[in-house]
């Protein structure tokens, strides 16, 4: 099925009969082939595409969009992310949206793991009860959109003269995040300073794997003019992260090592702040508790993302006026984005002003 004809599934399914009263709540669930602009690796895997789980939820005339990246470290993929959301499909129909805390605190108890499927429904519920309530998401929250931080843009893993290249392109962004944590560490690193001064953001995906190593390398990247590395060392090796702490002066920000709200007070000492992803907390509502978390425990937050539509980035973005840090570019590593939410210009991200995520067709 085309995307148009997923849209008009979406929004006339169930067929009614004549003169009842307005369909009923319907659900589609479709897995979405995203194509990279760039073969894209870090130190976990490399790709020319990535499969999305697409949830239409629709009611009373109006369709939310909800979309999860399943991520491979949580054995998810999209085939288990759209098993998940069909497994609460009765659930759905049935609920009352407009109690969605309930609705979602339900589906967290029923569904073991399955984080992507998870946030595909949370963000498909969000989006349909902005829509209702005639106001964006950043209002629900109670949030200014100009309060939105700079976007870091992405440069992944590649040879020194693709490195090179993909750094040109990104002329627009302000400050560009460089993933390492491989062998080639400083040829990249040295590649990017060749073509820009800008600060980098670096990210080595617990690509390090002792905590010598890390504070050597954490050291060479801040005269390189970096601000901050996100997950030197494998998640578990939180103690030997605290000790690396202790011999640096850029943050440490978690992300591999911080899923959910309730790991985040161990975390405390080891890192500086955490990085929030809808795909791994499983939606919105727990990336805000996550958020407020972190905030009240003096640690500083990031909003993160996987490669993924504008569903799931726009999401992320309409909670992003809370953050230090955003690295919301999932949107801008694909070719075939089918809808457009927010923008981002010259760095800085723009939400839309409508309704719920605010999205459109592409
Ligand atoms: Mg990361």
């Amino acid at each position: 099925m085309n995307r148009r004809n997923f849209l008009m599934a979406a929004a006339v399914a169930p067929v009614a009969p004549a003169l009842a009263a307005p369909p009923g709540p319907s659900i589609e669930t479709k897995i979405l082939r995203l194509n990279l602009q760039h073969t894209w690796t870090t130190t976990m895997s490399s790709s020319q595409y990535r499969d999305t789980l697409h949830v239409a939820y629709a009611r009373d005339g109006i369709t939310g969009h909800g979309e999860g990246a399943p991520i491979v470290r949580y054995h998810e993929d999209a085939e288990s992310a759209r098993k998940a959301v069909e497994s609460v499909r009765g659930l759905l129909l049935s609920a009352n949206p407009m109690q969605f805390a309930k609705v979602m605190a339900e589906v967290f108890r029923r569904v073991p793991g399955e984080w992507a499927g998870k946030a595909a429904i949370d963000i498909a519920l969000m989006d349909w009860v902005g829509q209702k309530l005639g106001i964006p998401l950043y209002t629900y929250f109670g949030l200014d959109p100009k309060d939105t931080p700079l976007t870091t843009f992405s440069i992944g893993i590649d040879t020194p003269e693709i490195t090179k290249q993909k750094t040109r392109e990104a002329a627009d962004f302000p400050i560009l995040k460089v993933k390492v944590g491989l062998a080639t560490d400083e040829p990249t690193i040295e590649a990017v300073r060749s073509v820009t001064k800008k600060p980098l953001r670096v990210d080595a995906n617990e690509g390090w794997k002792d905590k010598e190593e890390a504070v050597r390398k954490i050291n060479w990247l801040e005269k390189m003019g970096v601000e901050f590395i996100e997950q030197p060392l494998p998640a578990e090796m939180i103690e030997e992260t605290r000790w690396v702490r202790g011999r640096v002066h850029i943050p440490i920000i978690a992300d591999e090592a911080c899923q959910r709200a309730s790991e985040i007070p161990k975390l405390k000492d080891a890192f500086d702040g955490v990085n929030v992803k809808l795909d791994k907390s499983g939606g919105l509502l727990e990336a805000y508790r996550m958020i407020q978390i972190a905030k009240a425990l003096g640690m500083k937050t990031m909003l993160g993302c996987m490669v993924s539509s504008s569903v799931s980035v726009t999401a992320a973005a309409h909670l992003s006026p809370l953050v230090d840090y955003a690295d919301l570019d999932g949107n801008l590593l694909i070719s075939n984005d089918p809808f457009r939410g927010v923008l981002v210009e010259k760095g800085k991200l723009v939400l839309p002003g409508r309704a719920g995520l605010g999205l459109r067709g592409a």
